[in-house]
């Protein structure tokens, strides 16, 4: 499981981020001072960094220039106070990925570190978005109004394939081709079986039939 280091000294704020990313299906190690953040990093694989700057025993920025100089290429997402604009700016010449300003909206914390993850990862595969639902090609993810959505590998194929065509039908065979196989289930109502079971997930308007003719997800073509 991916974990990610959080290292923040606000109680209150650490249990809920802790929560929020833990919803999201990361694992979290928070830390609340510089030098035991510092230990940790060395010894332990992180998928990013949610670092706060004003700690104890050191500053956030601390942690991140002995980071850099271990040549420690870990995502790093600042949490910053809104009167720190020059630290702010530090902590991006310092190699921070990007940072966020308290307070900040749960959703857009997530977002912000979803983008952080998806260039560090070199996969700049484009986010595709229509109606509430996002889908993620490079994660394999698909939100509800920011929310992930936990689908099975053929639900997100079909999703992935009509969000890719953008509005285009596409028939039951099209879809069915494009199915992860290995399954024993190769009937003609294959395909209903998942536009349904994804309907039940993401809503009714997502994934439009076209009678006669097949499936479309965004705005007619
Ligand atoms: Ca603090």
């Amino acid at each position: 499981m991916d974990t990610i280091l959080l290292v923040e000294d606000d109680h209150m704020l650490g249990r809920a981020l802790t929560a929020a990313l833990g919803q999201e299906g990361w694992r979290v190690v928070r830390h609340e001072d510089a030098r035991s953040a510092q230990a940790v990093l060395v010894d332990h694989g992180f998928v990013a960094v949610l670092l706060d700057l004003g700690l104890a025993r050191g500053s956030g920025l601390d942690v991140l220039a002995t980071m850099r100089e271990r040549h420690d290429a870990t995502p790093v997402l600042i949490i910053t106070a809104r009167d720190q604009l020059s630290d702010r700016i530090r902590g991006l010449d310092a190699g921070a990925d990007d940072y966020i300003v308290k307070p900040f909206q749960r959703d857009e914390m997530l977002a912000r570190l979803r983008a952080v993850l998806r260039r560090t990862r070199g996969k700049v595969t484009p986010v595709l978005r229509w109606r509430d639902v996002e889908v993620d090609p490079g994660a394999s993810t698909a939100y509800l109004n920011g929310k992930r959505i936990g689908l099975s590998a053929n639900e997100f194929r079909i999703l992935q394939v009509l969000f890719e065509a953008r509005g285009r039908v596409l028939s039951r065979d099209q879809l069915q081709h494009c199915l992860c196989r290995g399954g024993t289930e190769v009937g003609s109502n294959v395909v209903a079986v998942y536009v349904h079971q994804l309907r039940r997930k993401l809503g009714d308007g997502v994934v439009v039939t076209e009678v006669g003719l097949g499936y479309r997800a965004g705005d007619e073509a």
